[in-house]
């Protein structure tokens, strides 16, 4: 398959570029020599270092009836030798910094600092005068100014894709930075990712995805790990080609390289599989989109919708289906799907709807269901949490916390107090807050008080020390409902991890999207947020998880539920689902009701 290739798109780049793997090798010997030669000479610095101190301690040690004098020498030896450590430290750190100014002000260094200013403001002719200038003064060019170059050509070449910008521009950044990629093995300067995805970049610009490939193989064969993006000149040039064989070789090999597929990806390879009339892998298109993306944007939409309205989609499906395995797939899957394949014959009737409070679909009426998270994915997730909270808080607080969780929990709800007490208000509010906790406690089967977190100065200061206040904090202490998390600690941690080992809601408004909540993935929390947080409406009244998931859903009847991405803000609007169903086949029906009477009678 790779030579078959290599023979259709041998261009005279190309070839010149896989046949040179020399720069690579002697790279890989000069860096790696030299960071060995540096570690190794800090080591032995710092074991020397170690030894002059060790030696002065022991002379400490063992001359305990030495007199004060010899004391006093040894204390000036030490502290001269300290002085003279420091001084040394000074001088190192002086050296340091004259070498850091001279690398800036060389000409590779303002080369450097000019092409990121090209590179910030876009400006290829720039750069690319910059690069002219530099080679004919002989500065030696290093991969960072090669990336750089690099970037901008493939960027504009790129953008004559999107049909963007002159003519003569695109055409010079595509044919300048094939020649700036020669010149980069000439140099033998050796590429990394970024220079291997720009060029690949540049590859997919000229319309050869061939290449693209190429490249992307070689930089594995080079050692480096591709990246998402390093794979997309090759896939989308496929995918845009129609060239099915080759786009599914590249997916193929983005899965063998542990690289992730996300929306853009996967929505590239439907479109290509709706229009190839590949209905299989249609099929597993929609199942990759359900399990990794969960809800589409409008564009994915468009083509699931495509497909569904087709005469192809109409052609595929088995009439009479075992129903036993349909159930089986559901179960050993989780629920929410089966994976066995298109079920039912005929044209599908498809609609945009919604779906009510209960779960069901407001265009075929069918119940959508709630997929439960595996128990240990959460003892994971929280074990995670755990270390992720001691790295950023002071690990003795949290631990603190760890302890009276255990004590006062588990709780049925926890409640992120500042966010609630704030939420619809101007002003810190008590009032809002105890009605939560009034909502909660009355929800609650065994009528528990939920589990409030506060900082410790919104439970000492401010309105708090009102009376009325200050006597529904001192009830919700007495009843083992409040924990005031310490000073200059982020409360976030406390309740989202008192909410996960308890299992329990959590109530917030809070959409925890910052910093803090990406550190925790995007696998495992959506689904977690999605089924564990309640939040409050305009009237302040409780808006409790749906009691189905909002994920692509494929039913055992052989339907299937798209939901579309949505504000998360706008949580008050009804999301936007895609209803495809087909007519329910007599037989399979009489089939599916003879299998009920038998299990219900079993
Ligand atoms: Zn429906």
């Amino acid at each position: 398959m790779l030579r078959s290739c290599l023979v259709v798109k041998l261009t005279p780049h190309f070839s010149f570029f896989t046949q040179c793997p020399r720069p690579l090798t002697c790279w890989k010997f000069r860096y790696g020599s030299s960071c060995l030669c540096n570690y190794s000479s800090f080591i032995n610095m710092k074991s020397i270092m170690n030894k002059k101190c060790s030696y002065g301690f022991l002379v400490d040690q063992t001359s305990h009836l030495s007199t004060l004098s010899q004391t006093a020498t040894s204390l000036t030896e030490c502290s001269e030798g300290i002085s003279s450590k420091l001084s040394k430290e000074a001088r190192r750190k002086a050296k340091r910094k004259a070498k850091r100014k001279a690398e800036q002000e060389s000409p590779e260094g303002i080369l450097k600092r000019k092409l990121n200013e090209c590179s910030k403001g876009g400006d290829m002719v720039e750069a690319l005068k910059l690069y002219d200038e530099a080679r004919s003064n002989g500065v030696a060019l290093d991969v960072h100014h090669y990336n750089v170059l690099l970037y901008l050509c493939s960027s504009h070449a790129s953008a004559k894709i999107d049909n963007n910008g002159d003519e003569n521009t695109l055409n010079s950044g595509l044919k300048r930075g094939f020649e700036i990629f020669e010149q980069i093995l000439v140099d033998e300067v050796s590429p990394n990712e970024a220079t291997f995805t720009s060029a690949a970049r540049l590859a997919a610009a000229r319309n050869d995805p061939e290449m693209a490939f190429e490249l992307l193989k070689r930089m594995k064969s080079c050692g480096i790990a591709p990246k998402l993006r390093s794979y997309e000149p090759a896939l989308f040039g496929f995918c845009k080609r129609g060239d099915t064989d080759k786009a599914y070789e590249v997916d193929a090999d983005m899965i063998a390289s542990g690289v992730m597929a996300e929306e853009p990806e996967l929505s590239a390879l439907l479109k290509l599989s709706v229009d190839a009339k590949k209905e299989d892998k249609v099929y597993e298109m929609l199942h990759r989109l359900r399990a990794t993306v969960r809800q589409v944007s409008e564009s994915t939409l468009q083509i699931i919708e495509s497909w569904f309205n087709s005469e192809d989609a109409a052609k595929v499906g088995e009439k009479y289906w075992d129903v036993s395995m349909v159930r089986k797939g559901i179960v050993q899957g989780g629920g929410g799907w089966h994976g066995q394949g298109w079920l039912g014959s005929g044209q599908w009737k498809v609609a945009k709807t919604h779906v009510n409070d209960t779960g069901m679909c407001l265009s075929c009426s069918e119940k959508l269901v709630s997929i439960d998270i595996d128990p240990k994915e959460t003892e994971n997730f929280a074990t995670s949490l755990i270390r992720l909270a001691c790295q950023r808080e002071a690990k003795a607080n949290f631990n603190h916390f760890q302890k009276w969780l255990q004590q006062h929990g588990p709780f049925d709800a926890v409640v992120d107090g500042a966010n609630v007490s704030l939420t619809n208000t101007q002003h810190f509010s008590f009032l809002q807050l105890n009605s939560v906790v009034q909502q909660l406690q009355q929800l609650s089967p065994s009528k528990r008080l939920p589990l409030v977190i506060l900082n410790i100065s919104r439970v000492n200061g401010g309105p708090a020390q009102k009376q009325n206040n200050k006597r529904l904090l001192e009830y919700w202490k007495k009843n083992g409902a409040l924990y005031a998390t310490p000073h200059g600690s982020n409360d976030d941690w406390y309740w989202l991890y008192a909410a996960v080992s308890c299992k329990s809601l959590l109530v917030t408004n809070d959409e925890m999207r910052d910093h803090l909540f990406q550190l925790l993935g995007s696998s495992f929390f959506p689904r977690w947020k999605e089924k564990h947080q309640v939040r409050l409406s305009t009237s302040n009244c409780l808006i409790m998880p749906p009691p189905y998931s909002t994920v692509i859903q494929e039913s055992a009847n052989g339907s299937w539920h798209v939901p579309t991405v949505s504000d998360d803000d706008d949580y008050e609007t009804p999301r936007q689902w895609l209803c495809a169903t087909r007519s329910p086949n007599m037989a399979s029906l009489r089939q599916l009701f003879t299998s009920t009477s038998t299990s219900m009678a079993a």
